[in-house]
């Protein structure tokens, strides 16, 4: 991952997500925070995360280990749970900021976009460079066709796949038994 853009100078007013600079800033500095708190005995590898929400809620979290391996969970989804439980069901994710160790790209895991992709269509995820630069990137770009419940993507022999339509904004509106009521 490269981190050729943005640079403080060449910055538009107001990035994608509608975050200022420093609002981006302060959101990485908070990840970055979040991070310390990381539970990482196993591997070494603290993340934290931080994100707004579209309601204006900030949340951090930060990646906790298992000694079963299989249940640890990443930073990125911690914060995303953090968001739910704080603002209920239809909280969505505006902009989400990850912090990893020095000098790594610390791009997220493929369950991590899974989830964004349905907590946050919309959010554009802020990976931070050296020398106060960072990488804005919006989910749709990071998981182009993820899964969805019962929207089976459209394939096209010889052109690929297409989605067919667009990830539920609201669990109610899934519909049949699985309906979150
Ligand atoms: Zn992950």
């Amino acid at each position: 991952m490269s981190f050729a853009t943005p640079h403080v100078g060449q910055l538009p007013a107001t990035l994608r997500s509608g975050l200022g600079h420093e609002g981006v800033l302060e959101l990485i500095r908070k990840a970055g925070a979040a991070r310390v708190s990381a539970y990482a005995p196993y591997s070494q590898f603290r993340v934290g995360a931080a994100l707004i929400s579209d309601n204006g809620g900030t949340f951090v979290g930060c990646n906790v280990e298992n000694a079963s391996y299989g249940l640890t969970i990443c930073a990125e989804r911690s914060t995303m749970f953090a968001m739910i439980a704080g603002e209920g069901a239809l909280a969505r994710v505006r902009a989400l900021a990850i912090v990893c160790e020095p000098d790594v790209s610390g791009a997220s895991c493929g369950a991590c976009l899974q989830v964004l992709a349905e907590l946050g269509p919309n959010a554009y995820v802020y990976f931070p460079g050296p020398s106060g630069s960072y990488n804005e990137l919006p989910v749709k770009e990071l998981l182009p066709i993820g899964f969805t419940l019962g929207v089976a993507p459209e394939i096209v022999p010889g052109q690929g796949t297409q989605v067919a339509s667009e990830v539920p904004s609201s669990p109610r509106q899934v519909s049949g038994s699985l309906t979150n009521r």
